[in-house]
Order: C-alpha cells, then sequence, then structure tokens
C-alpha cells in the first residue's frame, strides 16, 4: 500500500515528513482532521522497524485524537507526531528542531507529551515553538476525566457515587497513579496492579490501596476496571473472565477485537469507549490553548458529559458503547 492509500485509509487531511539529518530527527507529523479547528496532538518517540510502521502508527493516533476532540465537542481536531528513535538521535538539538518545525505550520498544529517523550523534551520543543503544553499535567488531567467517566457510568447503572466502589487499576504509571490516588480520596476501596512490583507496593503504601497480582487484575471481582497499562487488554478471552460492571481507563485502543466490544455488550458490562474516557488531557490543553491562560481541573469533567451521551444513545439504540461513540465523531466530522 502507497502512502496516499494509506492516508485515505485512516481519512487523513496531510502527512509531513521532518528530517535533520545532522541531529538524527525523522518525524512525521500526521494531520487527521482540521474541520472543526487546529489539530492537537502528543509527540511519540519510539523505535520502528519501518517508516511505514512509523507512517501508519501516526496516522492511526492522529485518527484517534480528532475522535477524542470531536466527542469531547471541542472546537479542534486531531493530529499526532512521531519521532522515530535511533542511535543518531540527538534528543535536545532535535527536539528543538521539531519545534521549530511545527512553528511553520502557522497554528494549525498544536502538541504535547505521548509515550516515550519526556518532559524534557517537551521544553526543548518550546524553544522552538509556543504551540507546545510543555507545563500541563497530563498524567492528573487523564486520570480526572476517568474518575468522570467512571461517576457517569454508576449514574447510568443508578448507583451513584465511587464511595464504597471497588475499582481496580491495572497500571501505575503517571495516570494509574493518580488514579488511584483520586479513588482512594472518594473513598472508593482500589484495587491495584502492575507489572512493576515496586510500582504496585509503592502505590499501595501511598493510597491505601490493595495489590493484585498482574496476571489476575482482569479478571478480579469488582465494581468497576480501569485499563490504564497498555492497548489491546480486552481481549475475548479476557472480557469472558471479567467480574466487574464497568470499564473506564485511559489506556489507548483497549479493546483487542471488535468482537470483544460485542462480548462485553452482551455480557451487560458497562464500557466507556477509551477515547472517551481518556480525553481529559486533550481537554484541558484545548481549552486553555482558547482561554490564553492556565485553567482548573474542573474542566475536564466535561467527561462525564460525553459520556453520558454516549452510555444513553447506546441503550437507546441498543448498541455497543464503541460503535456509538465512533459514529458520533464521525457525524462531528462530517
Ligand atoms: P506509563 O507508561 O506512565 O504507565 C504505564 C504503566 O503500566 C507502567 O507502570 C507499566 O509498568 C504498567 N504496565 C504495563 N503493562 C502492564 C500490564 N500488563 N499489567 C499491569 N501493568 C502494566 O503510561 P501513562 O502515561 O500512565 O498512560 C497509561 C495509558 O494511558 C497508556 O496506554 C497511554 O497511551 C494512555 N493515555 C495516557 C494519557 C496521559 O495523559 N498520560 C492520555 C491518554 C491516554
Amino acid at each position: 500500500m502507497n502512502s496516499f492509500d494509506l492516508l485515505a485509509q485512516f481519512g487523513a487531511e496531510s502527512v509531513q515528513f521532518v528530517s535533520d539529518e545532522a541531529r538524527g530527527l525523522r518525524a512525521i507529523i500526521a494531520v487527521h482532521s482540521t474541520r472543526r479547528g487546529p489539530a492537537f496532538g502528543g509527540i511519540r518517540t519510539l523505535s520502528y522497524s519501518t517508516l511505514h510502521a512509523a507512517l501508519t502508527d501516526a496516522l492511526r493516533l492522529a485518527q484517534h485524537m480528532s475522535y477524542k476532540a470531536a466527542l469531547a465537542d471541542l472546537r479542534a481536531g486531531g493530529g499526532k507526531i512521531v519521532v522515530m528513535k535511533s542511535e543518531r538521535l540527538d534528543r535536545r538539538l532535535a527536539f528543538i528542531a521539531l519545534g521549530r518545525a511545527i512553528d511553520r505550520l502557522g497554528g494549525s498544529f498544536f502538541t504535547g507529551l505521548d509515550v516515550g517523550t519526556t518532559y524534557e523534551d517537551l521544553e526543548d520543543v518550546a524553544k522552538g515553538t509556543a504551540r507546545v503544553a510543555s507545563h500541563l499535567d497530563f498524567g492528573k488531567a487523564t486520570a480526572r476525566g476517568c474518575v468522570a467517566a467512571l461517576k457517569a457510568a454508576f449514574e447510568h447503572l443508578e448507583q451513584p457515587g465511587l464511595k464504597g466502589k471497588t475499582v481496580a487499576v491495572q497500571g501505575l504509571g503517571s495516570v494509574g497513579l493518580e488514579l488511584a490516588h483520586m479513588l482512594a480520596g472518594a473513598q472508593a476501596r482500589v484495587l491495584v496492579a502492575d507489572i512493576d512490583d515496586e510500582r504496585a507496593q509503592g502505590a499501595a503504601r501511598e493510597t491505601g490501596a490493595q495489590v493484585v497480582k498482574p496476571g489476575e487484575i482482569l479478571a478480579v471481582s469488582c465494581d468497576a476496571l480501569a485499563p490504564c497499562a497498555l492497548g489491546g487488554a480486552l481481549t475475548l478471552q479476557a472480557v469472558k473472565s471479567l467480574r466487574c460492571r464497568v470499564i473506564a481507563g485511559s489506556a489507548n485502543n483497549q479493546l483487542a477485537s471488535p468482537a470483544a466490544a460485542k462480548a462485553l455488550h452482551a455480557r451487560g458490562i458497562v464500557y466507556v469507549p477509551d477515547f472517551v474516557a481518556n480525553a481529559g488531557a486533550l481537554i484541558k490543553g484545548v481549552l486553555e490553548h482558547q482561554a490564553g491562560r492556565e485553567l482548573s481541573f474542573d474542566v475536564v469533567d466535561r467527561v462525564g458529559d460525553s459520556t453520558k451521551a454516549v452510555l444513553d444513545r447506546a441503550r437507546s439504540e441498543g448498541r455497543p458503547p464503541s460503535e456509538v461513540a465512533e459514529r458520533i465523531a464521525l457525524e462531528r466530522l462530517a
């Protein structure tokens, strides 16, 4: 498949290749949509085996960002930047050069954090452009959005509130750990798991949560499961062994297949689609950019409104929330 076919497959508007050989920079700026406003999307820094793999990842993630912005009803579009990690990458200078490339886009692209990129990298990007949210607490904003999604899902089930609910958090990185703190603060009973046992033990000490083995967290008996590790956790097999009523977490691409979405629906488990639940940092970033100042974390609570809209429509149409969310996104992007 050639690059134009790939753009067409993902419905993307454009792609720009950024090269600065002296600094080992090879990056792709993918813009999925600017129909609703400028494109927002973080920088992912990873090793890719081929250019095709990097381009596919950038386009898939950019599409995801457009859906996320549309679902949150933001006047913003979606994009993504992929930096191809290599031994030749001179990180500091490369990220400054990337900042300049973003600046040349003239305000049609705003960026932030994603997997493999650090706050230090973002500070370097900020030396080349002002169009970067280098000081946003992405983990906290995203966790707050997950809390809003969990609350809305329990309201949907007419069991409002988090107090006394058991919530299992898979993955205790920048989002999962914040989420565990927030849930403990809301007097939920928190179960945590991470493949890094020190992280799990640390989270338990800090929040009073109970540690569960990583291989058992998906099947633990709880009111809600919050997948906050890597994507693809919800395989058909995993769905069969779930013992929860609600799923809402930050991980991207949680559903391993469309069949997993159907299986969740058939089991009556309320699934808040990932790109609805994990929009917190995007919402705060876009609204702060539009306001020209820092805003309180309260703005993220609109994730509750989008969760309610998706779950209400899914119920009235008798279809899985993931299908309904995608349809709403496409309607708004049309
Ligand atoms: P992170 O890398 O800081 O943390 C991920 C954690 O998951 C790590 O502690 C890792 O050890 C753990 N983990 C990995 N595999 C696991 C497994 N099988 N079982 C249990 N634990 C496992 O990542 P993060 O920034 O906290 O983001 C978490 C997820 O949310 C990612 O999928 C990310 O793409 C997504 N996301 C993050 C943000 C954000 O603002 N940070 C926004 C949207 C989506």
